[in-house]
């Protein structure tokens, strides 16, 4: 992986908000949650025409980023300074979990975000983080997305037959709640704070077992095999 880049991209905001203002899901309603920060945005969503419904929040998007300006590249600048302290550890414990098996190329950026939806982009290696975040909670949330492209390389390419038992949505599960358990672990105690690492309420009752089997595993590929396995066999 290449140093990871920090800038701003109002124009994904823009598509984002325009997404995201009717989506929910895992029991987040991303629409309020967008409207809360942003009351203004709540005309944008009753809007049945589309045209009309991207000119409002263009207009808004373009008038926030212009007031907001300095706050935003303040906390850019903040999140980089910070994160530059904990990349080389990351890369290198999580390297070393991996067996050495390598970042997917792509161009990994981290886009600041006037909502806080975070949303990642697995295919361009970039993803968006909520600028108003503490830094802490954005450095979670840095490790969380980086961790999950080398997890879904990883299994694409490795664990190919493995994975191919599991639906899409298992998948996810294993994802989340590998993060959940490694994140949490002591390798990366000095990297992430803990209190910003927990899991989706319907992945608590899996946890223990992931617990004992990362506890028996050597390596990620050991233990994914084992989350594999827990996933297919829970009831
Ligand atoms: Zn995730």
């Amino acid at each position: 992986m290449k140093k990871l880049r920090f800038c701003t991209n109002k124009q994904l905001d823009e598509i984002m908000i325009e997404q995201f203002l009717h989506e929910q899901g895992a029991g987040v309603d991303f629409g309020k949650r967008i409207i809360k920060l942003h009351p203004k945005l709540k005309s944008a969503k009753s809007l049945e025409n589309t045209e009309q419904k991207k000119k409002i929040i263009h207009l808004y998007v373009y008038n926030y980023y212009r007031s907001h300006k300095e706050a935003i590249s303040q906390s850019i600048k903040n999140l980089q300074k910070a994160w530059h302290k904990k990349e080389k550890e990351f890369v290198a414990v999580t390297g070393q979990f991996f067996m050495d098996y390598q970042f997917p190329k792509g161009k990994y950026i981290a886009y600041a975000s006037i909502v806080d939806c975070n949303p990642r982009f697995l295919d361009s290696k970039t993803f968006q983080f909520f600028y108003k975040k503490k830094l802490a909670d954005a450095i979670h949330t840095i490790v969380h997305e980086l961790l999950h492209f080398i997890f879904f390389d990883f299994v694409e390419k490795k664990l190919k037959s493995e994975i191919k038992i599991l639906t899409e949505e298992q998948l996810w599960d294993l994802s989340e709640i590998f993060n959940v358990v490694v994140l949490g672990s002591a390798q990366y105690q000095n990297i992430v704070d803990k209190k910003y690492v927990f899991p989706y309420p319907h992945h608590k009752p899996l946890l223990s077992q992931f617990r004992k089997a990362y506890k028996d595993s050597c390596n990620a590929e050991e233990f994914i095999k084992r989350g594999v396995t827990i996933i297919k066999t829970k009831k």
